[in-house]
């Protein structure tokens, strides 16, 4: 299910009674106060949370199309759908936690960054996909 508001965000969080996220996380990061997110993800995230036993910071949910220029997304994201997040990760051993519980769940969409992974839901999109934000200078 779409969630199209904040409102919607926290009706949902308290109907599941999802204990570690608050519907402001899943919000742009530009301030616009706009959000849309897969309920889905929500509730990936909360079990992921439980399954690490550590706090699971966002670091990018929806983005709205400005502000997903600004910060190089592609058009396409799937985070201007409500599609998509981003959480930290910062060191090899919660990355093989995270992945690990991702893939137990059926995620099919993952991208590796230096400090956090992305994971999606979106079906329009290529999957299976494991992908990394790297580029070489060569
Ligand atoms: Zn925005």
């Amino acid at each position: 299910m779409l969630l199209k508001s904040k409102e919607q965000v926290e009706e949902f969080i308290k109907e599941r009674n999802i204990q570690h996220f608050e519907a402001e996380e899943f919000l742009c990061k530009c301030g616009c106060g706009k959000v849309l997110i897969e309920s889905q993800l929500i509730t990936t995230l909360e079990a992921l949370r439980e399954h690490i036993q550590k706090p699971v910071v966002i670091t990018s949910a929806y983005r709205c199309p400005s502000w997903n220029k600004q910060v190089g997304g592609v058009s396409s994201s799937a985070h201007t759908r409500g599609l998509a997040v981003d959480i930290e990760c910062t060191n090899s051993k919660d990355r093989y936690l995270i992945l690990k519980f991702l893939l137990s769940r059926g995620v099919e969409r993952i991208g590796i960054g230096r400090n956090f992974v992305h994971f999606d839901l979106d079906d329009e999109k290529p999957s299976p996909r494991v992908w990394h934000y790297y580029y070489e200078k060569r």
